[in-house]
């Protein structure tokens, strides 16, 4: 028994007999025509490759038959999941061209990759906008300026000291303007 994806249902589902245990779809069938198996012994441990798009699957928890990225019947590598240490070490190309060179359609693969690169560059410029806001809020807390006239030249200090109000009792921080003498609490 073992988990996987169903190829017929889509379920994650459990193989028990060689079968789906939400349809009774015949898995090991499913794996043996499309060659998942080694004599009658299906092959569970080793990672898989889509000979159509290169989609590479190394899941540990479940196993997925079909590639989820074209639905075509993946193939077995020589890679043991558990200790996949060549995915590491070798180039993507380089292992499909190794295990899927005679199959793989390389326009497939390439619009995926482009995708994805887009995907990425998305995330990075969302991610350097956020930077961005946040240095501003930053240098708005760090480098406060006066509300009338935008001066930088503001001091902070105690409301309470005679400077300021010459009241003594409270207790708030107020920044006053050294160029027009403004006085405000800080953050309004
Ligand atoms: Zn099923
Ligand atoms: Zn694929
Ligand atoms: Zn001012």
């Amino acid at each position: 028994m073992f988990n996987a994806r169903c190829p017929e249902c889509n379920n994650d589902v459990e193989v028990i007999n060689g079968r789906c245990s939400k349809c009774n779809f015949d898995i090991s069938n499913y794996m043996a025509i499309n060659g998942l198996c080694e004599g009658n012994q299906l092959i569970t441990d080793k990672v898989f490759i889509c000979p159509n798009c290169g989609d590479i699957e190394a899941s540990t928890g479940r196993l997925y038959l079909k590639c989820s990225e074209c639905g075509h019947p993946y193939k077995a590598t020589d890679i043991d999941r558990k200790n996949p240490i060549k995915l590491f070490n070798t180039d993507e190309k380089q292992l499909i061209e190794e295990y899927v060179g005679d199959t793989i359609n390389w326009d497939i693969y390439n619009a995926r990759q482009e995708e994805w690169s887009n995907i990425q560059e998305k995330r990075h410029e969302y991610q350097q906008q956020k930077q961005a806001e946040e240095n501003a809020r930053q240098d708005a807390i760090n480098h406060p300026k006066c509300p009338k006239c935008g001066s930088t030249a503001i001091t902070s200090g105690q409301r309470g000291y005679s400077f300021f109000t010459g009241f003594l009792g409270s207790n708030k921080t107020v920044n006053r303007c050294a160029n027009c003498g403004h006085t405000w609490k800080p953050g309004k």
